[in-house]
C-alpha cells in the first residue's frame, strides 16, 4: 500500500561512550524510510534538505523505491543538524545542539500523487508541520502514526497536543510519556495520553522493549538483548518505520496485527544500533530481518500451565 513519511532528513553529530562521529547521515524520516523499505509498500517521502546534503543518499533511497518528489532542496541553505551525547547508560542521552536550518521555514507541499496515501507516518518534526501534512490529504488515511520528542514538548506543547488529537497511534519513549502526561507510572501516563485522542499508544523503553496500549489491552514486547549497543540514534524512528511498514504491507490494522508490527519494528531497531547512522539498515536483507524476528519469537515464547 502507499505509505507517506514525513520527518527530518539531517546530519547528526554523535558521541557515545565508545566513539564519536561528526555529520553522519541522520534524520527521523531517513531512518523511517530505510526501515519501511523492508516491506512491499510505495514509500513517499516529504522533507527538506539543503544543498550540503549528499545526493547519493537521495539516490540510494530512490533505488529502494522511495519516491522523493516531496523532498524539497533549498539551494544555498544548510540541512537540519542535530548533535547528541550518550551516557554510559545508553538509554540516556543529552541533546547538545538542534540547528533547525532548513527546517526553520519548512512548508511541506504534498505532490498530488501523495494525497491519497492510506498510511501516514508523521515522523519527528514541528507539530504544526505534521498537522499541515494531514490537512493536505484528500481523505482521512486508513492509519496515521505519529512520533515526537521532548524538544517539541518543551517549546510547543499546545500545538503538539492538537496534532496528537488527530492521530491513531502515538509512538513515544518512556521519558517523553512521563513529560507529556505528568505521570510517572507508565500505566497512568497511558491513560492520560490516550484521553488526548489517539486510539493506540506505544511507549518505547529502549533496551527494555516497548508497550502497546489500546485502552483495554496491553502488549509488552522485549528488546533483543544485544552484546554491544554501538549507537542507538534513530532506533526509535527505525522502530516506527518497521511498525507502520509492516501494517501497510498487510493492510490489517487490528490490535493483534499491531503486536506483530511491534516485533518487526523492534527487530529492525536492533540492527540500527549496531553501527553509526543508517549504515546497518542499508546493509541488511529481508532474510536478516526475518531471522531476527525469529529470534524474538523464541525469546518471547513460554509454555506454562497455571495449576488450580
Ligand atoms: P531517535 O534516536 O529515534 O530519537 O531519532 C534521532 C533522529 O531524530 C536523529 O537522526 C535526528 O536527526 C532527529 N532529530 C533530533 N531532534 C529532532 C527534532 N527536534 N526534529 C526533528 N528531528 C530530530
Amino acid at each position: 500500500m502507499s505509505l507517506l513519511v514525513v520527518g527530518s532528513v539531517a546530519f547528526d553529530s554523535i558521541e557515545t561512550p565508545f566513539d564519536k562521529i561528526d555529520k553522519v547521515i541522520g534524520g527521523a524520516a531517513t531512518y523511517i524510510a530505510y526501515s519501511a523499505t523492508n516491506f512491499n509498500n510505495a514509500v513517499q517521502l516529504v522533507s527538506v534538505i539543503g544543498d550540503d546534503f549528499p545526493q547519493d543518499v537521495v539516490k540510494d533511497l530512490e533505488g529502494r523505491n522511495v519516491n522523493t518528489d516531496g523532498l524539497q532542496l533549498k539551494e544555498g541553505e544548510k540541512s537540519f543538524h542535530w548533535s547528541g551525547k550518550y551516557h554510559n547508560d545508553m538509554n540516556q542521552r543529552d541533546t547538545l545542539a538542534t540547528d533547525l536550518n532548513v527546517l526553520e521555514t519548512f512548508d511541506p507541499v504534498l505532490p498530488a500523487s501523495y494525497k491519497n496515501a492510506e498510511f501516514v507516518m508523521l515522523g519527528n518534526l514541528a507539530p504544526m508541520v505534521q498537522k499541515q501534512v494531514l490537512d493536505q490529504m484528500n481523505e482521512r488515511p486508513k492509519l496515521v502514526v505519529m512520533d515526537t520528542m521532548n524538544f517539541w514538548m518543551d517549546i510547543l506543547m499546545e500545538p503538539l497536543k492538537e496534532t496528537i488529537s488527530m492521530v491513531d497511534v502515538l509512538v513515544i519513549n518512556d521519558e517523553e510519556a512521563r513529560q507529556l502526561s505528568g505521570e510517572y507510572s507508565l500505566l497512568k501516563a497511558s491513560k492520560v495520553i490516550m484521553a488526548m485522542g489517539p486510539k493506540y499508544l506505544i511507549i518505547k523503553k529502549g533496551e527494555h522493549g516497548a508497550l502497546l496500549f489500546d485502552g483495554t489491552n496491553i502488549f509488552s514486547a522485549p528488546a533483543l538483548p544485544l552484546e554491544d549497543v554501538f549507537d542507538p540514534t534513530g532506533a526509535g524512528d527505525t522502530f516506527a518505520g518497521g511498525f507502520i511498514g509492516y501494517l501497510a504491507q498487510s493492510g490489517d490494522i487490528s490490535f493483534e496485527n499491531m503486536k506483530r508490527a511491534v516485533i518487526y519494528g523492534s527487530a529492525l531497531a536492533s540492527f540500527c544500533c549496531e553501527k553509526f547512522g543508517p549504515q546497518r539498515l542499508q546493509e541488511i536483507t529481508a532474510e536478516d530481518m526475518n531471522n531476527r524476528v525469529d529470534e524474538f519469537v523464541s525469546l518471547m515464547s513460554i509454555d506454562i500451565k497455571v495449576e488450580a
